[in-house]
């Protein structure tokens, strides 16, 4: 559907054509005239399906026409915040209304500066919000309606107190949650806040269609020369590498320097200078590879990144998804790469079939990740602390929505983890075969 055929305001649809996007993608076309008509949404649609404008474009309509009052969007990490405050101020180029953003890792002094002159649409981090709202810098309840994008992380336990806190104190009329990856409880939880709400839920599976996925498995030592392959054989096209701890980010990267090639590292323990510059680097081709942890698993846009490569496995079937989420977004295709190796504690034999047959080529979704959680030290690395499983004791179970339907939720992510293990993907020298560049499009 084209944007000029839903009905909003004209200055953003202005903003829309000068940013030559003509057709609202599917999550917008169904969440648009929802919000719109004042809807709570809950809303689950794959990554880099375009749901940062499916909220913006219906949000800011609001604004305009006074139905709402002030916007505020909360995403787990600044690099999110500060992207979603970009995409939703170019929105608004033309409207007047003003997009900012909050977050830690840098002087207060002038965000206390800018929000004294006023703000409609705030992106924030938890930790930093909060902040603003103790120092009285920023009053909560000039605030009537609130997002959470990356909404199952920012409930879940690194989180969740500080979003209680916030919504205790903004007390919003409106709360809609975004993500990828989306359960029962996480609607469960959010009842408390959203008695009311239409479900927009996308099941379209893009790994196997945009995102192409292998696993290799090989040994630890192996993992270094296997990465050069994969470097050699993506030329010059960006490459996102995660691994799993903040101290592997900095050490992989040391390598990869000595080994020549252009490469920035970027997790929760660098200045957010340093942050900042290294993501910089990386979206201009400064440098064509950035190691992380999962600081940058979550929500980042970054155009044109052709593989992903998971040096060390994702602690969780979620986080394994998001962080291949980074490639194939927006119809493009992209390549995902997980490294399999004994320390990651699989089982040597095991599966439908057991076997470690070498893997030919890229594949779909009997491609999982492996669902297991390993040591959980220093894993968590967003702009909070460790993550940890869902507390029970936190969700409220209630009935009362007429629009809900939670077993849609809950449905995807039993059955996706209970086959996260399946090992017949596996291989000992898969890389090799099966995959040119020229064959890749
Ligand atoms: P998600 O939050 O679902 O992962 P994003 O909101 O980050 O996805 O959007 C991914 C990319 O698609 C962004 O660069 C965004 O500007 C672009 N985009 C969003 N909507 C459209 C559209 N209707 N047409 C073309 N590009 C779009
Ligand atoms: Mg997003």
């Amino acid at each position: 559907m084209k944007f000029s055929d839903l009905i909003f305001n004209e200055s953003i649809k202005r903003s829309l054509s000068e940013l030559k996007y003509a057709t609202a993608t599917p999550v917008q076309e169904q969440t648009i005239p929802l919000m719109i008509t004042g809807h709570n949404v809950i809303c689950k649609s794959h990554t880099g399906s375009g749901k940062t404008l499916a909220f913006g474009i219906p949000l800011s309509d609001r604004l305009l026409t006074r139905k709402s009052g002030g916007v505020l969007i909360l995403g787990p990490t600044r690099e999110l915040v500060v992207q979603v405050k970009e995409e939703i101020g170019k929105l608004n180029r033309h409207t007047g209304l003003r997009v900012y953003s909050v977050y830690g890792g840098h002087g207060i002094g002038d965000e206390i500066g800018a929000l004294k002159r006023g703000v409609n649409i705030l992106a924030a981090t938890p930790g930093r919000l909060l902040d603003h709202f103790k120092r009285r810098s920023l009053n909560p309840r000039i605030f009537d309606t609130v997002v959470l994008d990356e909404a199952d992380r920012m409930l879940d336990m690194g989180f969740i107190d500080d979003i209680k806190k916030i919504l205790e104190m903004v007390k919003p009329s409106s709360v809609h949650l975004f993500s990828a990856t989306l359960d029962g409880k996480v609607a469960k939880l959010i009842h408390q806040y959203i008695p009311q709400y239409k479900e927009v839920i996308l099941e379209e599976e893009i790994v196997g269609k945009n995102i192409l996925e292998k696993h290799v498995q090989l040994r630890s030592s192996e993992k270094l020369s296997e990465l050069m392959k994969i470097l050699q054989m993506a030329g010059k096209s960006r490459v996102l590498v995660f691994v799993s701890t903040k101290n592997y980010v900095d050490m992989l990267t040391e390598k990869l320097i000595s080994e020549g090639v252009s490469v920035m590292g970027i997790h929760g323990d660098k200045s957010q200078k340093y942050r900042e510059l290294a993501l910089d680097d990386f979206k201009k081709n400064k440098a064509q590879v950035l190691v992380a942890t999962d600081v940058a698993a979550r929500g980042l846009q970054i155009d044109d990144i052709e593989f992903v490569v998971n040096y060390d496995v994702a602690r969780d079937a979620d986080t394994h998804k998001h962080r291949i989420g980074r490639t194939g977004r927006m119809g493009k295709t992209g390549y995902a790469i997980t490294f399999v190796s004994d320390e990651d504690g699989l089982p040597k034999s095991r599966g439908r079939s057991g076997s470690r047959r070498p893997q030919r080529s890229f594949s779909s979704s009997r491609n999982k990740p492996f669902n297991r959680n390993r040591d959980g030290s220093n894993r968590s690395d967003d702009d909070r602390g460790p993550r940890k499983p869902f507390n029970r004791s936190g969700s409220r179970s209630s009935e009362g929505s007429r629009d809900r339907d939670r077993s849609s939720f809950s449905s995807r992510s039993d059955s996706r983890r209970s086959d996260d293990r399946s090992s017949s993907s596996m291989g000992r020298k898969p890389f090799t075969r099966g995959f040119r560049r020229d064959s890749r499009r």
